[in-house]
């Protein structure tokens, strides 16, 4: 139960403070702590100007009185979700079944997969994706790296514009108000081996001449049309089989002088570890730096099979691995080896990759509790696991995107959500404890607000536009899924 306050104090606006003649209006916060990076500090306030940026960190007696009362919370920086494909939400529930042959496990994943890719419009994948991005604010997610790979219309022809599904992805978010990433993917024929089959009709985006030239109109067209630090583009790859050499490195290139990001899912199967060896003679990791394409702007998806020259190379370049241990495991798949790549000096983020669920702290508690079961040991990832898997879904997050959040500190967008103390997952802690109680057992009913660029977006567990967001992607499922 919410500890009792005065619900006119709760409940007014933010109070705007003039600044100097011209400078923008103030907003301030004053929940019971606030996370600052190290602790929960208790008693402090913080304030945002008019662009949605953090100002100051103020106990000032006038500071705290001026601020938004927010009794009976905490603040903490919003948690950046670091791989999402959005319309696979549209499947959850419906491939956990074995399917008719034991040969390939994956098979129901996969033809749910290739079933709703092969049909959805623009406007349904409007309509997924807006319910995908409300779910993650609920869940306390502020940022999404989208690897977008949905491109062409279902026949494999172009749109009369390229970039419409694109588009379709970055207009969802703004309306829902999540920062994102959109990391556009190359995917030019089917697998390892050239003459191998071509890429699926939907996905293929031709030569790499053409993906540069649609992805650099598409940068424009986010540049106009939204804010840098709201939307923006990055770059990625299907795989190291889905993109040959030849065009891999161009990206790389294209990737260095836009200063974009670039992902790519590496060794996810031993299988594909086994085709890049035979194709190149490299295991995946090796073959990418030799070419420059490892960095500290680079980020390794999955990277469940890496060898352990593959960890030191990532951790000497100072590149990320995302890991999605949700996914992974609910498709019967192993995760990357976190501790070697930590100590090697790789960074760690996390994403939630196919949406099973939309939750990244229970992502991060699914592979540390896992990790100390093979080990017979505890803590798993690190002495201080809240800690190295907080900054795994924040800090290291927003730097595997370029995003300017991750962390509530001055100079960084307000984006952050609160928690309420006396909802029974998080009730009795305190300040010390308040971390780690959030890491392994904050229950998604304990997030009460969202605020984006000093903007809220979620009041009392509410999305804004609730109600409309849900009735328009039941509807688009009832579409998708109709029922024999
Ligand atoms: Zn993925």
């Amino acid at each position: 139960m919410d500890r009792p306050s005065s619900p006119s104090r709760d409940a007014r606006p933010a109070t705007p403070k003039p600044g100097p003649a011209g400078a923008p209006a103030e907003t301030g916060w004053l929940p019971d702590c606030v996370y600052t990076g190290e602790k929960f500090e208790p008693g402090m306030a913080f304030f945002a100007d008019g662009q949605g940026r953090i100002t100051r960190f103020s106990r000032e007696p006038a500071d705290l009185a001026a601020a938004r009362r927010l009794a009976g919370q905490a603040a903490l920086p919003g948690l950046v979700n670091t791989h999402s494909h959005a319309f696979h939400r549209t499947w959850r529930g419906r491939t956990e079944v074995r399917g008719r042959g034991d040969r390939d496990p994956l098979a129901p994943w996969r033809e749910a997969h290739d079933a709703v890719a092969g049909r959805l419009t623009p406007e349904q994948l409007h309509d997924v994706a807006r319910m995908t991005f409300m779910e993650m604010l609920l869940a306390g997610i502020t940022c999404v790296g989208e690897f977008h790979y949905l491109h062409q219309q279902p026949d494999g022809a172009p749109w009369p514009e390229p970039n419409l599904l694109a588009q379709t992805i970055l207009r969802a978010a703004h309306e829902v108000g999540i920062r994102i990433a959109l990391l556009n993917c190359a995917w030019s024929r089917g697998s390892y081996r050239p003459g191998s089959e071509p890429a699926p009709a939907r996905f293929a985006t031709g030569g790499i001449e053409r993906f540069v030239r649609e992805t650099e109109v598409l940068h424009r067209w986010a540049s106009t049309n939204f804010p840098a630090d709201e939307a923006w583009i990055g770059v990625a790859a299907a795989g190291l089989g889905q993109v040959p050499l030849n065009e891999l490195k161009a990206l790389g290139n294209f990737a260095h002088s836009q200063r974009f990001r670039l992902h790519v899912p590496l060794a996810t199967t031993a299988a594909e570890n086994a085709a890049c060896q035979a194709e190149f003679g490299r295991t995946p990791a090796a073959l990418l730096a030799e070419h420059g394409l490892i960095d500290k702007r680079f980020t390794a998806i999955d990277a469940a099979h890496l060898t352990a020259d593959e960890i030191k190379l990532l951790g000497a370049a100072r590149a990320t691995v995302c890991v999605c241990p949700l996914t992974a495991a609910s498709l019967g798949q192993p995760a990357a080896p976190v501790e070697a790549l930590l100590a090697a000096g790789a960074g760690l983020a996390v994403g939630t990759d196919s949406q099973g669920q939309i939750d990244l702290l229970k992502e991060a508690r699914h592979l540390e509790y896992d990790l100390r079961s093979r080990h017979a040991r505890r803590p798993g990832l690190s002495a201080d696991p809240a800690t190295t898997w907080w900054h795994a879904a924040t800090v290291t997050g927003a730097r595997s995107l370029g995003a300017t959040g991750g962390a509530l500190e001055v100079g960084r967008p307000a984006d952050f959500f609160t928690v309420n103390l006396f909802e029974p997952s998080l009730a009795g802690t305190d300040p010390a404890s308040l971390l780690a109680n959030v890491v392994f057992a904050l229950e998604r009913r304990a997030i009460r607000d969202v605020w984006i660029g000093a903007r809220q977006r979620v009041a009392n567990g509410r999305h804004q536009l609730h109600g409309a967001i849900v009735g328009r992607f039941v509807d688009t499922q009832t579409q998708l899924w109709p029922r024999p």
